[in-house]
């Protein structure tokens, strides 16, 4: 099958082309450039449209095995094609953990069945996330595995994380650490500042993510392994990256589109889908992060979408379980409190969501140009819209930005040559 798009703004990383066509061909791109003509099995009208290299999500849960109630395989990875995403990563914390070559197979030929998305599944760092043993990485790697996390948990064991960097090392791959000192974190379910002081909720400290950074980027020093910083929060851990990677040190990291989008001033309702781990952080972290987004200390934004069913989150936030969706959001979340404020362009956009997380993976792609997979999002950088419940895909609904005014939205998502998301067709 063959594919014309026509009249498109290629939005590539290192340049942005306006009025151009491109041409897929077997699931390649075979040509870009203006007025292509070829015969094409179907022709696309891009007027008006940006193409971005395929979305690449370095961090979600997909919850499948054992959390179906909450989202599965198939449902997730559905959402993340209509969010722009054509690969993501997700975390190891199903029942069973991804801690076996059985479970990470299942999770890659499951998502290969349903064909919306591929899923490159991260193994577990230490057997159970129990953070006793570590896992076998090589085989794990073996079976498609492509880095390693307890994400959900820290790694608290000093000997342990360093045992697990040295492996990684060894191997070529790296671990994406969940930095939280539980300790520290205690009771605390949101950020701890006048909000949570003023709703009356337990709060979580800046340090507690800021010390388990510390540490690892000691760790990670020592050991000359590659470290990757999961959701950085605050601006203390920015700073603590922008320091190390200015010593020329292995390190990257992500944040996710809530942390450049809002701040904890959004618990002050109790709104239990406004609360995740990391909290949401106070102004002068967010603008931390926007500074670290802008600066290349933050390589990647990751969603952490972490869907729970509405039953769950209705007990309340104290009780209700950390977590947000994120892949129907995180484009236009970036549009609009990034690219529309002058923070970022469109180039540093299709860096952040696809040709970084795809050169960190050793990954072909994240570039639309020929020969190169035909993974890409079409997507109106300029259309403006309430986000409403009623339109996700996902399972899940636990996002605090329904009602929000968004600009920015992806039209059409595809993956090999292949339509994965048509929002015309929808
Ligand atoms: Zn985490």
């Amino acid at each position: 099958m063959t594919l014309l798009i026509k009249n498109v703004t290629i939005c590539n990383a290192d340049n942005v082309e306006e009025d151009a066509d491109i041409l897929i061909e077997g699931g390649m791109i075979g040509k870009t450039g203006k007025n292509i003509q070829a015969g094409a099995d179907r022709v696309v009208d891009g007027q008006g449209l940006h193409a971005f290299p395929g979305f690449l999500d370095l961090h979600a849960h997909l919850r499948d095995p054992g959390f179906t109630h909450k989202e599965d395989i198939v449902s997730g990875t559905k959402a993340a094609a209509a969010g722009g995403y054509t690969a993501i990563c997700c975390m190891p914390n199903t029942k069973p953990v991804a801690d076996s070559v059985e479970t990470v197979r299942y999770m890659i030929e499951k998502a290969h069945g349903a064909g919306f998305c591929e899923v490159l599944p991260v193994a577990s760092i230490t057997k159970g996330m129990q953070g006793r043993e570590l896992t076998d990485f090589a085989a794990l790697l073996d079976a498609g595995a492509v880095a390693f996390s307890d994400d959900g948990l820290p790694v608290t064991e000093d000997g342990m994380v360093l045992a697990a960097m040295e492996k990684a090392k060894k191997l070529g791959t790296f671990l994406m650490l969940h930095e939280e000192d539980l300790a520290l974190r205690g009771e605390g379910v949101v950020h701890e500042g006048s909000n949570a002081k003023q709703a009356g909720i337990c709060g979580i400290p800046r340090a507690a993510e800021e010390c388990m950074t510390a540490r690892d980027i000691m760790y990670a020093e020592k050991t000359g392994a590659h470290i990757h910083i999961c959701h950085v929060s605050t601006e203390g851990s920015v700073q603590l990256i922008r320091r190390a990677k200015g010593r020329g040190m292995r390190i990257t990291c992500e944040t996710g589109p809530h942390y450049f989008s809002a701040t904890d001033a959004m618990i002050l309702d109790k709104n239990p889908n406004a609360k995740m781990n990391p909290p949401l952080r106070e102004e002068r972290d967010r603008q931390a992060v926007c500074q670290g987004i802008a600066d290349g200390t933050i390589d990647v934004i990751a969603t952490d979408h972490a869907p729970h069913s509405s039953k769950e989150k209705a007990i309340g936030i104290e009780k209700a379980p950390f977590g947000i969706i994120g892949f129907e959001t995180a484009f236009a979340l970036a549009v609009t409190n990034l690219v529309d404020v002058g923070i970022i362009d469109w180039k540093d956009l299709a860096r952040l969501l696809s040709e970084r997380p795809n050169a960190l993976l050793k990954r072909k792609g994240g570039k639309i140009a020929a020969g190169m997979p035909a993974d890409m999002a079409l997507c109106n950088v300029h259309e403006k819209y309430i986000y409403s419940e009623g339109s996700i895909l996902s399972k899940a609904k636990n996002t605090p930005f329904i009602g929000k005014e968004l600009c920015g939205r992806v039209t059409m998502t595809i993956r090999e040559g292949k339509v994965t998301y048509d929002r015309q067709a929808d």
